[in-house]
């Protein structure tokens, strides 16, 4: 079920709903237990950066493959690019690209870790036009890198970053309504934080905030 207007959407989180007025894409790791289909709630599942390991990721891919026949996984994630980390780019690049192409195949979005790869994403744009909706959660760049992102077709996730920056407040502030996803990640903040500061900074109610991102939510889930 499509998230109710009262709802808070949390778009990307390692945990279940905590409240009736919270509905969440909880994300799970490739080598987790997948949910029954018959479970209530909503899923992302994929093989984060981190959890490449050359012996084990082709194994993990096909799991990922496995789960997006659940009519509960709505995407595919977090997967991405992580430059911090020791596993080669290449290999990275190798991992996303399959995952996004089973988002394709199956119709579902791409939840997508990013840490100082913003370029390479969108030069992975560029070259594979990517079918799936495609969102960058816990966004944290620049204004003119959320614009090159957007132009490629992305969308972003604020976090709790948004609450101390004032250089993501000024980006969810001027960048276009039906790019903008919030979730709560791994912080204890909770979702309804990030909604008050975005209604506020952009000057509009709670409840058309809701509206936004609920159309948000039916424009790159398909909820089937
Ligand atoms: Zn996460």
């Amino acid at each position: 079920m499509f998230p109710k207007a009262h709802q808070y959407v949390n778009i990307h989180a390692h945990r279940l709903a905590i409240s009736q007025d919270e509905w969440v894409l909880t994300n799970l790791f490739a080598g987790d237990d997948f949910p029954g289909a018959n479970e209530t709630a909503y899923y992302s599942t994929g093989l984060h950066p981190w959890h490449i390991k050359d012996a084990d990721s082709e194994q993990l891919i096909k799991k990922v493959e496995l789960a997006a026949e659940n009519l509960k996984v709505l995407a595919i994630g977090e997967t991405g690019l992580d430059k911090l980390i020791q596993t080669p780019l290449d290999l990275q690049l190798q991992v996303f690209g399959a995952q996004v192409e089973i988002a394709e195949r199956r119709g579902l979005a791409v939840i997508i870790h990013a840490v100082r790869s913003y370029n390479e994403l969108i030069e992975f744009a560029k070259v594979h036009q990517p079918a799936a909706a495609m969102i960058i959660h816990g966004f944290n760049g620049s204004f003119q890198i959320a614009e090159d992102l957007m132009k490629a077709g992305y969308y972003l996730s604020f976090g709790h970053r948004l609450l101390i920056s004032d250089k993501l407040k000024d980006v969810v502030t001027h960048i276009p309504a039906e790019k903008i996803f919030l979730e709560t990640d791994e912080s204890e903040h909770g979702i309804r934080e990030l909604y008050k500061v975005v209604s506020e900074l952009r000057n509009i109610s709670l409840e058309s905030l809701k509206v936004m991102i609920g159309e948000n939510v039916k424009q790159v889930l398909r909820i089937r």
